[in-house]
C-alpha cells in the first residue's frame, strides 16, 4: 500500500495534438492502478480527463469527478465513474478536489490545467498544504514552463525552495515514486 491513497490530476479538457499525451496520460492511470491508488479530477469524459478516468477504471480502479453544475452539459460529464459530485461553481470545484486528495499531478492540458496546478504550488509555498505536488512531463509538454520557473529564480521573483517543491519527471512510476518520498520525508519530521 502506498502513502498517496487518493491522487488529484489536473489535465486537458482537450487531447491535444499529438497521440503522446493521451499515452502518456494513460500510463500515469496504469501506475496508480498498481499502486491501489483512486483518481481525483474534474468529472468530464473529454480530452485527457477522459482518457485517465477511462483507463483507470478499465483497471477496477476508484475514479471520483468533481464537476460543476454550469460545465456538466459542456464538458460532458462523465456518466460512468465510482462518484460523481456535482459542485456550485470552479471554487468549490477545486477546493473539493484538494480535500479529497493526498497528492497532486499535472498532465497536459491548457489554461485550466494551469491554474489548477499553479494554485497547489502556491498554497503549498503559504505553507497551506503540505501534499506532494508533481508534473509528469509527456513529451516535452512542459519543458519551457519548468525552464521559465528556473528563470524565475534566477530572477529573484522565486526561492528555490519553493522551486523545489514541484516535482517533474517524465517517468509516472519514477513520478509518483518520487512523490511518495516526498510525503514520507514531511511526515517523519512531523512531531509525534
Ligand atoms: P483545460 O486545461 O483548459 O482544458 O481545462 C482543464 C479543466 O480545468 C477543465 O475541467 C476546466 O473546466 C477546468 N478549469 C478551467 N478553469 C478552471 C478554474 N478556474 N477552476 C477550476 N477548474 C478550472
Amino acid at each position: 500500500m502506498t502513502s498517496i491513497n487518493s491522487l488529484c490530476v489536473y489535465c486537458g479538457s482537450s487531447v491535444g495534438a499529438k497521440s503522446d499525451y493521451v499515452a502518456g496520460s494513460e500510463a500515469l492511470a496504469q501506475a496508480m492502478a498498481t499502486r491501489g491508488m483512486s483518481l481525483v479530477y474534474g468529472g468530464a469524459h473529454v480530452g485527457i480527463m477522459g482518457a485517465v478516468a477511462n483507463r483507470l477504471m478499465s483497471l477496477d480502479g476508484q475514479v471520483y469527478g468533481v464537476i460543476p453544475e454550469s460545465l456538466v452539459k459542456l464538458e460532458v460529464a462523465h456518466e460512468g465513474l465510482s462518484e460523481l459530485f456535482v459542485v456550485a461553481d470552479m471554487h468549490e470545484r477545486k477546493a473539493k478536489m484538494a480535500d479529497l486528495s493526498d497528492g497532486f499531478v499535472a498532465l497536459p492540458g491548457g489554461l485550466g490545467t494551469f491554474e489548477e496546478l499553479f494554485e497547489m504550488l502556491t498554497w503549498a509555498q503559504l505553507g497551506f498544504h503540505t501534499k506532494p505536488v508533481g508534473l509528469l512531463n509527456v513529451a516535452g509538454f512542459y519543458d519551457e514552463l519548468l525552464r521559465f520557473l528556473d528563470t524565475a529564480c534566477e530572477q529573484g521573483f522565486m526561492k528555490q525552495a519553493h522551486r523545489d517543491i514541484l516535482i517533474a519527471d517524465t517517468d509516472p512510476d519514477t513520478l509518483l515514486d518520487r512523490m511518495n518520498v516526498y510525503e514520507a520525508q514531511y511526515k517523519s519530521k512531523l512531531p509525534d
